[in-house]
């Protein structure tokens, strides 16, 4: 955990959150301001500010992410209609929250290219 990163809070339980689900390496909860019906954000439990952090190592971690979006996206019958899966990275990219996080929007009728 690192101190003063609210995702690492949302993690610990320190800052409470909307659970979706949780396993030993990820943690996915509801957006605190949804852009869509469904808006959830799917992290991993290990810090890791940004995309430009990644190691080899997390490769795993990384793909274990998009299975639990996949996973979340069945379980609200957001397969079929379909999503959106989005990391944004730095401020040029839309990044707020400097710990990686999956964002799974659906609901609505999504635009492409985004803002
Ligand atoms: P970013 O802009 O970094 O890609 O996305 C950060 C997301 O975190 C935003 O969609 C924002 O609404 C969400 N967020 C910020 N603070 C909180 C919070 O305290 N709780 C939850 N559940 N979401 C948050
Ligand atoms: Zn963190």
């Amino acid at each position: 955990m690192t101190e003063n990163c609210l995702f690492c809070g949302i993690v610990s339980g320190a800052v409470p959150s909307k659970l979706v689900y949780e396993d030993d390496q990820v943690y996915a909860f509801h957006d605190i301001n949804p852009g869509a019906p469904t808006h959830v954000l799917i992290i991993p439990r290990e810090h890791i500010a940004t995309l430009n952090d990644l190691e080899e190592r997390h490769e795993p971690l990384v793909g274990r992410i998009f299975s639990v979006a996949k996973k979340i996206a069945a379980d609200l019958g957001l397969d079929e209609v379909g999503y959106r899966t989005v990391f944004n990275t730095n401020a040029g990219g839309g990044q707020t929250v400097y710990h990686i996080h999956l964002h799974l929007l659906a609901g609505r009728s999504l635009k492409w290219p985004p803002g």
